[in-house]
Parts: structure tokens; sequence; C-alpha cells
């Protein structure tokens, strides 16, 4: 079957936003429901969006993907963004762990997980971080002991965006000595609800939780739960067939939706200051979109997009807080808290997906070839 091409995709995305309102509670980006009703209707919500193959446009057809290219995920990308829909609640399951099981799980693993990530039916979370390993990684501590055939998992992970309300975790344990670093680590599936799992939410700046501790005190797993090579966990997890370009167009394109509210908001009643803010605003988002559109993309690309876009993510932000703070304008309601809760956020963009003062040392070095301090 020939895939869709992008006027297919868009028509199909169109008649999405006709047909379905944002779920309730919904900030755009990857933010989290804040109480079952919104759970609910955002978990509803996320079945229709997999049910019309938006979520999972760009997988490969022979998994039941839209073989979509990268421009019509974009093209996706910004009628759902213009609509201020958020992603679905699957999309850790979409983007990270089916990629994962699709290329290093067992057949068994890749009929029980890909389907439901495909539906929308599973939410996943990522358990890699822990209090001493973050950037660092490889240092992790959280250790997955043999015992008979099974496995004994101890120890603790942090900043889990989705535990709280995710069925799987896609976990990274050491399985061998800390001195091994990333060569003893096993990547894990592990269903949340499993004994000795305990999850507690983690309140952030915005007041909302979305990313949680989590504990595991003698979790025992039987083999079948390990993805991948014992000791390639450290290989599954890097070899993640994660689409740079669609992340990043996506971020970018749901930041110029925001820009857009804000320029058509105030029009030519705009101070001069603050239009010329927003011009410059416009043309820097503009030119990080020009980025992620390069092919070939040029080495580094990728974490450079990722710096940019976290930063101007943070300026847009704070001139959204302060058009609404001039109290000149008629924003609405929805659009001044999202604002406020996504100035808030921003920092955490920053952190996210590899800390910007990481990213920056890694285009030092291995981009720039520039030698260590
Ligand atoms: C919003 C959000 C969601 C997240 N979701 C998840 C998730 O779902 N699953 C998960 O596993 N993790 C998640 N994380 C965790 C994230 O991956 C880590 O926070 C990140 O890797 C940084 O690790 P850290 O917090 O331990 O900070 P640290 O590594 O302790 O860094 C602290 C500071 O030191 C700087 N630093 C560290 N090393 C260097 C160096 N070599 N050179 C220069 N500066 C350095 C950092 O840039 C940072 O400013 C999330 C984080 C955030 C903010």
């Amino acid at each position: 079957m020939v895939p869709a091409g992008t006027t297919e995709w868009v028509r199909r995305a169109e008649a999405f936003v006709a047909e379905n309102q944002p779920p309730l509670g919904a900030p755009p980006g990857s933010r989290t429901p804040q109480n079952p009703v919104q759970l609910a209707d955002w978990a509803a919500w996320s079945q229709r969006l997999h049910a019309a193959g938006l979520a999972t446009i760009r997988w490969p057809t022979e998994w039941g993907g839209g073989g979509a290219s990268a421009d019509a995920a974009l093209a996706v990308t910004a009628v759902l963004a213009a609509a201020a829909m958020p992603l679905s609640l699957a999309d850790i399951g979409v983007n990270m762990v089916a990629p994962a099981i699709m290329s290093a799980g067992t057949a068994a693993q890749q009929d029980r997980h890909v389907p439901a990530i495909r539906a929308g039916t599973a939410i996943w979370t990522q358990l890699f971080s822990e209090p001493e390993a973050g950037s660092d990684l490889a240092a992790l501590r959280c250790a997955a002991s043999a015992d008979g055939t099974d496995w004994v998992i101890n120890g603790q992970k942090v900043w889990s965006t989705y535990a709280h309300i995710a069925d799987w975790g896609f976990l990274l344990a050491r399985t061998g000595t800390r001195d091994e670093r990333h060569r003893g680590i096993t990547a894990f599936l592990v269903p949340m609800d499993a004994a000795g799992v305990t999850v507690r939410p983690v309140r952030e700046l915005t007041g909302h939780y979305d990313f949680n501790e989590v504990f595991f005190d003698d979790v025992r797993l039987g083999h079948d739960y390990v993805l991948g090579a014992v000791g390639g966990g450290w290989q599954v997890a890097m070899n993640l067939l994660i689409d740079e370009r669609v992340v990043t167009g996506r971020n970018i394109i749901g930041l110029q939706a925001e820009l857009d509210r804000l320029t058509s908001l105030a029009g030519n009643t705009l101070d001069p200051v603050t239009a010329n803010r927003l011009g410059e605003l416009c043309a820097d988002a503009i030119a990080i979109a020009a980025v992620g559109e390069l092919e070939p993309a040029p080495a580094g690309s990728d974490n450079l997009a990722k710096i940019a876009f976290s930063e101007l993510n943070g300026e847009v932000h704070q001139t959204a807080v302060d058009v609404v703070a001039a109290d000149r304008y008629d924003v609405p309601a929805g659009w001044a808290a999202r604002w406020q809760d996504s100035y808030l956020y921003y920092r955490g963009w920053t952190i996210s997906g590899g800390a910007n003062e990481v990213l920056r040392n890694v285009i030092a070095k291995r981009v720039l070839g520039l030698p260590s301090a």
C-alpha cells in the first residue's frame, strides 16, 4: 500500500480537529492531566488521536503506522498545534519505547506491547534518571540481581514523567558492577503495578504533578521482562530511533502557534516595544525551524535546535506573561492560564532531554573538536 501524502494527512488532521476539542485541562506539549476526570477525558482523546492514525504517523507501515514523511508529520503537527491540541498520553511509548521494542524486543514482547502502544491504550514512563545519575546516566545504581530465573530490582528513580498514570515503565537497571559503567546496564519492561513498585508524585513550580519519584523494593520480574541482551541496556536506550527532526520540529511548531496567538491578540494596538520584541522572537523561531529543515542535518544540529528552542521558549513565555500583566489586551482566560503555566515550566525544557550546558559541551567537543578544559 502506498502511504498517504502530505495533503491527505493534513486533511485527516483537520477532520480530527473539527471533530475533537482539546481534552479537559490540556496545556500544549507533553503535560499531564491533574485529576481522574481530566485523565479519563485525555486518555479517551488520545485513543481517538491514535485511531485516526495521527499519533503513529511516522511508524513504518509494517508495524501498523502511517509510513508518512517527516514533512507530512510536521504539517500534521502544525494543524494540531494551531488548535492547541496536546500530545497523546502514549507519546513516550510511541516515540521511545515502541521503536526500542521493534528493534530489540522478542516476538512475544512485540506482540504484547506494540499494538497497545499503537492504539494509545498503554501509557509508558521512562525510568532512567536517578538522584545521583542524570547528566551522568552511566552512574546509575538501581540494581537488578539474578535469583534463579528471576530478576530482583532494588533502587530509586526520579523525574519520571507520567509514572503516576503509567501502565508500564522502560527501566534501566544495573546488572553488572558500578565500575563497568554503561556496559553493566540492562533494559527492563516493568509493569507499574508490580509488587514493590512505589510511585510518589513530585510537585512542580507550576503547582502541578507531572513527574515522580519511583522506588523499587524487591520487585521480582521474570527474564521475559528483559529488553535486549543482559548488559546491553545502554545500547538499547541510546539506539532509539527517535526522529530528532520531527521532535524538534514539533517543539518549534508549537511555539510558533503560541507566537501567532500572541501577535494576533493585540494586533496594531501593540505598543512598539512589545511589537519589536515579538518581531525578534518570530524571526528567531523561523531561523530555528529552518535549521531543523536542513537536509542532510548538519552535525550537532539536533542539540543546537534543542538548546535554541528551550531558550526561545523561555523568552516567548516571558513576553506572554508581560502581555497578560500589562492588562491592556483582551486575553482569553485559557490562553493566559496556559502562558503562565508554560512560563513556570520553561526551565524544565532546558534540562530534560539533556541539560543545555551538557549539550553545549557535546557540540564543543564532538562537532567543533575543541579540547576539554
Ligand atoms: C521536565 C523534565 C522531565 C523529565 N522527565 C524525565 C523522565 O521521564 N525520565 C527520566 O528518566 N528523566 C527525566 N528527566 C530527568 C532529566 O533527564 C535530568 O534532569 C537531566 O538529565 C539532568 O540530570 P540532573 O537533574 O541529575 O542534573 P545534574 O546532572 O546533576 O546537573 C545539574 C547541573 O549541572 C550541570 N552539569 C552536569 N554535568 C555537567 C558537565 N559535565 N558539564 C557542565 N555542566 C554540567 C547541568 O547542566 C545542570 O545545570 C526529566 C527532567 C525534567 C526537567
